[in-house]
């Protein structure tokens, strides 16, 4: 059976690249609203314009849409058989509509990548993705404390931590492991 499981960690973690590496290695979807937003804006969808700003800005896109993208996303039929979410839910509300939408399927894992915000913020300076400015970063730190890491609570039961400072071999193995358990 497949697996059903979601990504959650501050921005800069490396929760994209595990991801990925994740779904290759167990073969399920990656479902990251990052990359489908990103890619409105690449193409300059409707979508895309909107949420252009935001995004550079650091702030969170509107519940409203990421919640259509992701409701639109898991009916497909590759989702069937499990999935990863990364980067979303963001917020409680995205959290109680995602419940909704897996109602009969419940996420069985929560993988929290764990990474100090010192080395968080060296990472993703370093990256310099077009919405890494310095003060996007802040935002974005700001907006996860506030508004993401309080889902830790919301999926106490199914929440496995794992050290996320090291190699990416390294940290893949911890969440192969953990998940293994
Ligand atoms: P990410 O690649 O996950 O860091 O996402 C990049 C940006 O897309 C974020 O900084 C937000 O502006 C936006 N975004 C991605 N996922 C969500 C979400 N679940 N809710 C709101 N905004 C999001």
């Amino acid at each position: 059976m497949g697996r059903r499981l979601l990504m959650l960690g501050p921005p800069g973690a490396g929760k994209g690249t595990q991801a990925e590496m994740l779904c290759r290695t167990i073969g399920i979807p990656h479902i990251s609203t990052g990359v489908m937003l990103r890619d409105h804006v690449e193409r300059e969808s409707d979508l895309g314009r909107r949420a252009r700003e935001i995004m550079e800005a650091g702030d969170l896109v509107s519940d409203e849409i990421v919640i259509a993208m992701v409701d639109e996303r898991l009916v497909q039929a590759d989702a069937a058989c499990g999935f990863l979410l990364d980067g979303f839910p963001r917020t409680r509300p995205q959290a109680e509509a995602l419940d909704e939408l897996l109602a009969r399927r419940p996420l069985e894992a929560v993988i929290n990548l764990d990474v100090p915000t010192e080395e968080v913020l060296a990472r993703i300076l370093d990256r310099g993705r077009s919405d890494d400015t310095e003060e996007a970063v802040r935002t974005r730190l700001a907006v996860y404390r506030e508004q993401t890491e309080p889902l830790l609570d919301h999926y106490a039961a199914i929440v496995r931590p794992v050290d996320g400072v090291g190699s990416i071999p390294d940290v893949l193995g911890r969440i192969v492991r953990v998940l293994a358990e």
